[in-house]
């Protein structure tokens, strides 16, 4: 006898959202879902866990943060990878990724910022006008960055409407910004150790340390699968596990995803594949694709190649630098967190020469034949390193397709015709 489907309407009451649009929105994910990751052959089993998640996104998971709240501890907010989650861990919160990948409320956006700002601005602050993010509105505290300048301007306004707190970030690497990030680390700690009324010590931050990077060396041991031929798994189910990475309970995710590794490497040593072999081989680099944007990936996919590995925040930048683990005191913790995350290659920096570096490099272990280059339109950031990624790799013989978005589906058409002819010079 199956269960009956639990009603988490009382929950997303009490948390404050907009019932009857919040109910739009959750309507509109299945099929976007199905469409995408249901109709693909030869997946992995374990991905099943995955689509669990996603049938339980703001359900499930909702809950457990809710029953975290109720035990006592927070749950933290944040919408780029500089925020720390190590430190989050350790004073007792749960770290929440609240980036979104759909387009919302444009209208009420519109009203309040420029139009042609990025979508994934606009889909955040869409999100909050619109009451539908039941992770925005179960953050005790959002924690922001100082990156772009559309982000550093959209949490004023968000600090209007939710308890926000700002991190800045340097716009260089130079040894004295390094300096200058410590220093914002220590002022990140003392706001999270009032909000959290915890306090950091060495023995609680060296096991948030080790179990984000137990999750950080899972997500390696998955991808680095992908560089065999035939590819175990296709590029839309490892940017979920990437995507799920954000959200998800960290030691149940680790095991996970360590599970579907497992089963990509017996793949491996048995030669077979989810696609078969010599499919075309494509690298994505570019801006981070946020639930459920998974759009570049169907249309690739789609079109018949395979995407064999992601240079994004939602992909290599997220987990491929792990913080050291030799370091004993909270200080030396702390600069050992300072340097990791200020060695993320962000196109918010200037300059930025790790990231093409990194697109190189990975195209040549994951044998790509081509790259393809995803900007979210209005993203001047990446939209002008463009020019110096597409140099580099035309340099180190790599085609490049740029793609330059949004979150719409209107131009899926016109960029499957794109797509389908750059695989076509590929072969
Ligand atoms: S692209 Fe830059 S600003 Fe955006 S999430 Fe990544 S690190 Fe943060
Ligand atoms: S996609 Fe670009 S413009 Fe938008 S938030 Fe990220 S860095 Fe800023």
């Amino acid at each position: 006898m199956s269960e009956a489907p639990v009603d988490y309407h009382p929950m997303w009451e009490e948390l404050g959202l907009d019932l009857d649009a919040h109910d739009m929105l959750l309507a509109a994910i299945p099929q976007l879902y199905a469409a995408a990751y249901l109709t693909q052959a030869k997946r992995p089993e374990g991905m099943a866990y995955f689509d669990f998640v996603m049938s339980e996104i703001h359900g499930l998971r909702i809950k457990e943060l809710r029953d975290h709240q109720a035990a006592g501890g927070k749950v933290i907010g944040s919408f780029c990878l500089y925020v720390p989650e190590e430190i989050i861990r350790a004073l007792g919160g749960l770290s929440v990724g609240l980036c979104a990948g759909a387009e919302f409320a444009y209208d009420e956006v519109e009203r309040i910022m420029p139009r042609n700002t990025c979508a994934l601005i606009k889909s955040f602050m869409g999100f909050k006008l619109a009451k539908v993010c039941p992770y925005l509105e179960a953050s005790d505290l959002v924690v922001g960055e100082t990156t772009c300048d559309g982000k550093k301007k959209a949490y004023e306004l968000l600090g209007e409407m939710a308890p926000v707190y700002v991190v800045e970030l340097p716009q260089m690497k130079n040894p004295g910004d390094l300096a200058f990030w410590r220093s914002e680390i220590d002022r990140l700690v003392a706001k999270l150790e009032e909000v959290t009324g915890r306090e950091l010590t060495a023995e609680n931050l060296a096991a948030a340390i080790k179990e984000v990077n137990d999750k950080r060396r899972a997500l390696q041991r998955l991808n680095a699968a992908r560089a065999a031929d035939p590819a175990p798994i296709s590029g839309k189910d490892a940017l979920l596990a990437v995507q799920v990475a954000f959200y998800d309970d960290v030691p149940r995710f680790t095991q996970m995803v360590n599970k579907v590794a497992d089963e990509l490497e017996a793949r491996v040593a048995a030669n077979t594949g989810a696609t078969p072999a010599g499919t075309p081989r494509v690298l994505v680099t570019g801006t981070p694709m946020a639930v459920p944007n998974w759009k570049v990936h169907d249309i690739i996919e789609k079109a018949g190649a395979v995407v064999v590995s992601e240079e994004l925040c939602t992909g290599r930048r997220y987990y491929s630098k792990l913080v050291a683990e030799d370091r004993t005191t909270v200080d030396g913790m702390l600069d050992a967190v300072a340097e990791k995350y200020l060695d993320i290659n962000c196109a918010c920096f200037t300059p930025n020469p790790g990231r093409a570096e990194d697109i190189i490099r990975l195209a040549k272990e994951y044998k790509a034949d081509g790259i393809v280059d995803y900007t979210l339109q209005s993203c001047g950031p990446y939209q002008i390193e463009s020019s110096l990624v597409e140099r580099a790799a035309q340099q180190a013989g790599f085609p490049v397709l740029r793609i330059d978005t949004d979150y719409s589906m209107e131009d899926i058409g016109q960029l499957s015709t794109r797509v389908e002819a750059f695989l076509e010079m590929l072969k």
